[in-house]
């Protein structure tokens, strides 16, 4: 089968595509690189051994992935690309809506003119705004509070009409919790632009001393330790999501939507603590003010994951926070570290 991975230099897609590959599905990747680098599909050659077919393009231009897809059969397409930066998407709503809304009509589009019909799509926690309790379930009411996790709303709720007015399309729904770590080889791994906004990319930068320290954003909050608690999942038991949903996507007869998460919760200062440990470095840290628009606590019910893909996250903090680790250690300035 030839899966098409929009977004496949990118930090999710790129550890998808090697387990893609080694389950034996053939690959191609359509990527613009506003958000990676080629030197991410380099270093995925090097460890499955093999080239990667890969197209620069845009999901907006219809001449990109025409191009992909009329010199190939492609019976799949996973999408990843998209951009992903709250702050970023309050202050610039337009171009968050065209890349990732737009985009993914776009990518549709094309993909029923070539009679493409299935399609997994990347959703997030964020979607189900501040849950009035945990752990959380798919069924859970959703909201939105940023242009970026309203784009998710908008996409999960036009896969869902397109579904309803053609039933030949398959679509599953994968809601994200909070992706961390890296391949054990060390040599991906999620390489953010700029200062990280996320929180495990900042604590192994400042483990590595490229921060001074780490600001955590609240101790007051309603937890055991008062900082955020969230979801962290390792970003290759997230990739094999993927695969197990695309092993299964005949199987369904309705539109799937499906929490991808641990089911435990760590807090931040939980985090900066294992991190220490993984990595044998101190973090140190600062109490700041709460992040706007952050919420207390946020992870999945994973049980639906289990029952319908028979999946579930193998791999704990330790790992998590040891991957991380080896990829920082090792790739100090990411994808731009001579290999
Ligand atoms: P990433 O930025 O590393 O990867 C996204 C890739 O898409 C990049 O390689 C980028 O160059 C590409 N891209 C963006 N716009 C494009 C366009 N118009 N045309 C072609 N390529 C384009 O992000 P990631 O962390 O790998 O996330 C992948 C997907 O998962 C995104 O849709 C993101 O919103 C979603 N997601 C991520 C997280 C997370 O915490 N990382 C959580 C939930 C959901
Ligand atoms: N966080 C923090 N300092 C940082 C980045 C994040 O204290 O520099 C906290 C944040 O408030 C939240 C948790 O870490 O409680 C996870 O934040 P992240 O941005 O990684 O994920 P999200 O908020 O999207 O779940």
């Amino acid at each position: 089968m030839k899966i098409l991975v929009t977004g496949g230099a990118g930090y999710i897609g790129s550890h998808t595509v090697v387990l893609l590959i080694e389950a034996g599905y053939e690959v191609i990747v359509f990527d613009n690189f506003c958000n990676s680098s080629r030197e991410s599909i380099n270093r995925v050659e090097k460890i499955v051994g093999q080239k990667i077919t890969v197209f620069e393009g845009d999901i907006r231009s219809r001449d990109d992935l025409g191009k992909v897809f009329s010199s190939n059969k492609i019976d799949a397409v996973i999408h990843f690309a998209g951009l992903k930066a709250v702050g970023e998407s309050v202050e610039q709503p337009l171009r968050y809506y065209d890349n990732n809304v737009n985009g993914t009509v776009i990518l549709c589009e094309v993909m029923e003119k070539y009679n493409c019909k299935s399609i997994i799509f990347s959703s997030s926690a964020t979607v189900y705004g501040d849950p009035h309790t945990t752990p959380i379930l798919e069924s859970f009411p959703t909201s939105a509070t940023n242009p970026y996790g309203r784009s998710k709303l908008f996409i999960e709720e036009i896969l869902r009409d397109l579904y309803v007015s053609d039933n030949d399309w398959k679509v599953i729904l994968l809601r994200y919790f909070n992706p961390v770590g890296a391949h054990n080889s060390g040599t991906i791994g999620e390489d953010p632009n700029g200062i990280p906004n996320n929180l495990m990319p900042f604590i192994a930068q400042t483990a590595v001393g490229k921060r001074e320290y780490l600001s955590v954003f609240g101790d007051d909050y309603d937890t055991p330790d008062g900082t955020g608690v969230r979801d962290y999942i390792h970003v290759v038991d997230l990739a094999q999501g993927h695969v197990n949903a695309l092993d299964r996507l005949d199987d369904f007869s309705e539109v799937m939507t499906i929490n991808l998460g641990t089911g435990k919760g760590y807090s931040v200062l939980e985090m900066v603590k294992a991190f220490e440990k993984a990595s044998g470095k101190k973090v140190p840290y600062k109490i700041a003010p709460r992040r706007a628009g952050d919420i207390a606590t946020c992870f999945a019910d994973p049980s639906y994951a289990k029952e319908v893909l028979d999946w579930e996250a193998k791999r704990g903090i330790e790992e998590m926070c040891e991957d991380g680790w080896l990829w920082q250690s090792q790739n100090p300035d990411g994808y731009l570290t001579k290999s």
